[in-house]
């Protein structure tokens, strides 16, 4: 009797961590984006909402970059989606490739991308953009394409919700695709023309 039951203790134990970790897993699942792996759209609102609410009281300075890839759609058109998921992957890795621990990158939608950071100042904010549009024109892919992005920066205001900062910051990337592409408008540090 003693055996049985101490047999059935360990099975429970044994069916509730299995339990465990599937639940772990799919809380996992629900925010992050299948194809890349990084954070998805969901999950960086409300971080950013939570970086918001307790901004004043950390202290510390946010910047949102939004990053969108240049002329994406042609890589697609041309070479085909596959091809396309594998450039949109490489270039995620070589945006992560800069950042550092406490940094967030999510899929923002399609080929936009978010950034968050803790950073300490614009120009610092700005660097790790310049390092990201460095780190993705430098790759290298199959029928020598190469690919660049645009990115836009703003720093989040005390009377910032998350849309009005993020419009900004997208505000920021559209001045940087209409005037050229590869390349950064940070509304941090100057106004876009
Ligand atoms: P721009 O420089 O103005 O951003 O030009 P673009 O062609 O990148 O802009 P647009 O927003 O028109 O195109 C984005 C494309 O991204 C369109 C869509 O087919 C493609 N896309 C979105 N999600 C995925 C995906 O998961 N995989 C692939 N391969 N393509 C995707
Ligand atoms: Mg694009």
């Amino acid at each position: 009797l003693i055996l049985s039951f101490s047999g059935l203790s360990i099975l429970t134990i044994y069916i509730s961590k299995i339990f465990e970790d599937n639940s772990d897993t799919l809380a996992e699942l629900s925010i992050r984006d299948a194809l890349t792996g990084v954070y998805n759209r969901r999950f960086i609102t409300d971080f950013l909402q939570n970086e918001l609410d307790t901004a004043e009281k950390t202290g510390n300075k946010i910047y949102v970059l939004m990053l969108d890839i240049d002329q994406f759609k042609q890589i697609n058109d041309t070479y085909g989606h596959g091809f396309g998921d594998h450039v949109l992957l490489a270039c995620v890795q070589a945006a992560q490739g800069v950042l550092k621990k406490g940094d967030v990158i999510a899929r923002y939608g399609g080929d936009e991308f978010a950034v968050i950071l803790r950073s300490p100042t614009p120009i610092r904010a700005a660097e790790v953009g310049e390092r990201i549009l460095q780190a993705i024109s430098a790759l290298r892919f199959r029928y020598e394409v190469t690919v660049t992005a645009s990115i836009g920066i703003e720093q989040a205001q005390p009377d910032d919700t998350i849309e009005t900062l993020l419009d900004r910051a997208d505000q920021c990337m559209y001045y940087a695709k209409q005037n050229g592409r590869n390349q950064i408008v940070n509304g941090s540090i100057m106004q876009p023309f």
